[in-house]
């Protein structure tokens, strides 16, 4: 259990998120203008009429960022809503020329219900983590203010794309359940996992440093072996896992000294001050904002039918967790690799690819690409983050098959673990061709012949009589020696079980 240590006594901290993901689509949440946002875009290039909010302008409804948050919501073991709303937020700031922004509110059924997903806890057990409710909403535009002394302005291309924001429950009423987030490390691990779904799916990019993932941090504290839920404060749009982390202990720490000291908590919006990693009051009770909710009169309640739902079910892809179970069931894989193997889906597409219809590889090909294949990320073809900041130009010939062929070339014993590592390396620098064909051009072919190595055997054993002597009289740690004296012998061509089979029998 994590806790704070104060003046007197220690604390727990309680934590809810409420993650924003923007979500994959040609186009935005109510209208057909180009939802790809980007920071390289003209300004206003990707902005309608709906999205400015022209007069009689009217939404509608994309449908596609309706099924992602179906499939998101089924990705976090959710209910899906057979209706919700759509109410409109009222708010006046110019990053929003409608005046208000849609959403589906609190006191609204949000198209997705309660769900969870699963973490791993600080005791290192699994850990349930409860989610209220997901719903769709749309994103704002953004206001430029430093490029004119006397000037602001405003973008509009990110004004009305689609949001899917999540938020976590705390089971106030049976106040035993434990299945929140009480941690910093904790929140951390539930953002990636929530990230990790929302990539597998296809239902957002969830990067952090482009602001395709945000999250507001509530944070409250009590004591030790207690189940109250305290009041609390929310930090606004957190970018930054460090960040997150960082901002959680001082907002618990803040609590905790102004509690310690006979103080009240009063529920504040918090902002994060990046250069000094402290939280500091954005606006408080007395003016909290009053949005003036109320059903949007322009959009139908959406209603979404049993059979949309499994529609969607069933195109749904093995999520990262069901990868690596599967892994870990049938390849007999440790967790650590098979965790390894599914840190993207592009991996663990790769590791099946290559597997193919022989899990026998399974094992090899694990090593190959967690011990030599991840320590040179510029030369694989594998696409995903993990190449980012390597050379684009360095070739990327490790294919699967041929990963899966020269681990074939091993087990069928045509080559040896030593040649297999030459070709490889050959490979890496650029040789191309398959790994068998390699081999031939290299002359790299295992030498299997009992016969031939019997001969060499003996010569070994002839020239070194002496440590046959002390081997048979005890000295069995010499074995080693031997080996190596014929793998030298056969320019490391020797198959090493044949060699090792033979050398036993002749020592006795
Ligand atoms: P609001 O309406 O102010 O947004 P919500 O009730 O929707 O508040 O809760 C927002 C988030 O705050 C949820 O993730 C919820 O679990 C969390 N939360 C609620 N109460 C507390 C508390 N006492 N301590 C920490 N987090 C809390
Ligand atoms: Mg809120």
């Amino acid at each position: 259990m994590f806790t704070i240590q104060g003046k007197s006594g220690n604390w727990e901290v309680v934590i809810g998120l409420e993650t924003h993901i923007e979500v994959l689509s040609n186009s935005k949440i109510f209208s057909g203008a180009s939802a790809n946002y980007n920071p390289t875009i003209a300004p206003n290039t990707q902005a309608c009429m709906v999205d400015v909010a022209m007069p009689g302008m009217l939404p509608v409804l994309n449908e596609y960022c309706v099924d992602q948050a179906i499939k998101f919501g089924l990705g976090i073991n959710a209910e899906i809503s057979r209706v919700s709303r759509f109410a409109r937020k009222q708010y006046f700031y110019p990053d929003l020329p409608q005046g208000y922004q849609i959403s589906q509110p609190a006191d609204q059924p949000p198209v997705v219900g309660r769900g969870w997903v699963e973490i791993m806890g600080d005791d290192g057990n699994p850990k349930k983590i409860l989610i209220e409710r997901a719903h769709l909403e749309q994103d704002a535009g953004k206001l430029k203010h430093d490029a004119h002394p006397t000037k602001s302005f405003a973008d509009y291309n990110r004004t009305g794309v689609t949001l899917l924001e999540i938020v976590t429950f705390l089971d106030v009423k049976n106040p035993e359940n434990n299945s929140f987030i009480s941690s910093p490390d904790e929140a951390e691990r539930y953002l990636r996992k929530i990230r990790e779904i929302a990539r597998a799916l296809g239902v957002s990019r969830a990067n952090m440093e482009e602001g395709s993932m945000r999250a507001d941090v509530n944070v409250s504290v009590r004591r030790a072996g207690t189940n109250t839920f305290n009041e609390r404060c929310e930090i606004k749009n957190m970018v930054s896992f460090k960040f997150i982390k960082t901002a959680i202990e001082y907002e618990a720490r803040r609590q905790i000294e102004i509690l310690e000291s006979g103080g009240t908590i009063e529920r504040n919006t918090m902002r994060y001050n990046q250069g000094d990693g402290t939280t500091s009051v954005l606006r408080s009770k007395e003016d909290a904002l009053d949005y003036r909710y109320f059903p949007d009169p322009d959009l139908l309640p959406l209603v979404i039918t049993d059979d949309r739902i499994e529609r969607i079910r069933r195109t749904m892809p093995e999520l990262p967790e069901a990868t690596r179970a599967r892994y870990i069931e049938k390849y007999g894989l440790a967790e650590y690799d098979a965790a390894r193997l599914t840190e993207t889906t592009d991996i663990s597409k790769w590791f099946d690819t290559s597997v193919g219809d022989k899990p026998a590889r399974a094992k090899s090909i694990a090593n190959w690409m967690i011990s030599e294949l991840f320590a040179h990320p510029e030369n694989y073809d594998i696409t995903n983050e993990i190449r980012e900041n390597t050379d684009p130009d360095a070739p990327r010939i490790i294919t699967p098959e041929n990963l899966a062929e020269l681990v074939d070339m091993i087990a069928a014993h045509d080559i040896n673990g030593k040649q297999a590592k030459e070709i490889f390396t050959k490979m890496l620098d650029g040789e191309t061709g398959t790994p068998r064909e390699i081999a031939d051009k290299f002359g790299m072919k295992q030498m299997t012949d009992t016969g031939a190595i019997e001969k060499i055997i003996d010569d070994v054993l002839s020239q070194n009589t002496s440590q046959v002597e002390q081997y048979k009289s005890g000295k069995v740690g010499l074995f080693g020696f031997f080996v190596g004296a014929v793998m030298r012998a056969t320019g490391g061509k020797a198959n090493p079980g044949v060699v090792n089979e033979i050398l036993k029998k002749k020592l006795g």
